[in-house]
């Protein structure tokens, strides 16, 4: 942690009376959702859930629910998640202290959870008490060629509703604890990977449908938003028609910048520094915002989206969230909002003011 002086203090006491747009940040861990606030972060845009698996029980338990044979299996492996996850979101709400929390539903594909090396899944499958080549046949079966293009965000949430219907619990369940505390939050549930208003509907079902049986289940209810990433270009082409239904859009330049290239986000190092050499490209996108491809989507996404909706809370939570350049863009393209990583919440402060100035 850097020390952070008096002068530093009255610098940005001053940055803040000049800047006019949000800045949140990205944050899972009460660790980072604290320090976050020292830096003088307003809420969180991203809390990504899928780390929160990782722990030893965790880790079994989801594993269990991703081989499980039927929906009563599953739904018996999710049941000793919830507690886990209620406890994750109850401790971050506390230490945000009624700022915006905005909560992703699970994103990554099933198989980052499970082992890949022949010793590892002989070793997972005593683990599980199933039988080695079942599960070695599972894990097979669930790789894919190209798995940030397959099955993850809300196409996870589409075929095991029971996924969305467990975080959503844990979500408000978390929020109802802290109400009793007299802290109150009003969790965003933001749906990943979404293209078609279809989509986002009938996760948003699954989501109010969860809550009702929650609130006559507890006597007990709590507001709460429900919105989507805005990061497969198409969403932001029929951004119109996901507005209807979504109360905030939050764009993923990170997934948008890769799909808008078709750059992989995670092989596109091998080439883009030779791009730069020659001049083919002035900056790593993934770096710095692409005003011109990537930007005109965020600028049609939020021109449609609030024609739709004129109060539609736009946000961006890519990595982009945090780079000068990109947080100028945002304010002069309207957003409401960025979310950086926590060391980055200063320089998008600074960023959010000398825009305004500009
Ligand atoms: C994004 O795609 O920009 C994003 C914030 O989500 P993730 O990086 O987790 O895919
Ligand atoms: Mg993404």
């Amino acid at each position: 942690k850097p020390e952070l002086d008096e002068d530093y203090h009255t610098f940005m006491t001053w940055v803040d009376e000049i800047r006019k747009m949000r800045v949140r940040t990205n944050a899972d861990t009460p660790e980072d959702s604290k320090r976050a606030l020292e830096f003088g972060a307003e809420g969180i845009g991203l809390c990504r859930t899928e780390h929160m698996f990782f722990g030893e029980e965790r880790i079994k338990a989801i594993r269990k629910m991703i081989v499980s044979n039927s929906l009563e299996e599953r739904k018996e492996a999710l049941e000793k998640l919830l507690p886990y996850q209620k406890k994750d979101f109850t401790e971050i709400f506390r230490v945000m202290k009624g700022f915006p929390v905005t909560i992703r539903l699970l994103d990554p594909p099933l198989h980052e959870f499970l082992p890949d090396e022949p010793e590892e899944i002989k070793k997972v499958a005593g683990e599980l008490g199933i039988r080695h080549s079942e599960f070695a046949e599972k894990v097979r079966l669930l790789r894919e060629f190209n798995p940030m293009l397959g099955h993850r965000g809300c196409r996870l949430g589409i075929s095991y509703p029971e996924i969305t219907e467990m975080q959503t619990r844990a979500i408000l369940g978390a929020a109802i604890e802290l109400k009793k505390e007299k802290i109150k939050v009003i969790p965003e549930i933001m749906v990943p990977l979404i293209g078609t208003p279809q989509e986002f509907r009938s996760q948003k079902l699954v989501i109010n449908n969860t809550a009702a049986d929650l609130f006559e289940e507890t006597g007990e209810s709590v507001e709460y938003k429900v919105g989507t990433m805005i990061e497969i270009p198409r969403a932001a082409l029929v951004a119109d028609q996901i507005a209807r239904d979504a109360e905030f859009f939050s764009f993923g330049t990170n997934d948008l910048t890769q799909m808008t290239f078709g750059y992989s986000r995670d092989d596109a190092a091998k080439f883009l520094g030779e791009y730069i050499k020659e001049g083919i490209l002035q900056q790593d996108p993934f770096q710095v915002l692409d005003t011109e491809g990537v930007g005109q989507l965020i600028e049609m996404g939020t021109r449609l989206g609030r024609e739709t909706k004129p109060e539609l809370k736009v946000g961006i939570c890519g990595e982009h969230g945090g780079e000068p350049s990109s947080v100028s863009f945002c304010y002069e393209h309207g957003l409401d909002y960025v979310s950086c990583s926590p060391f980055r919440v200063p320089v998008a402060r600074l960023a959010a003011a000398q825009a305004t100035l500009k």
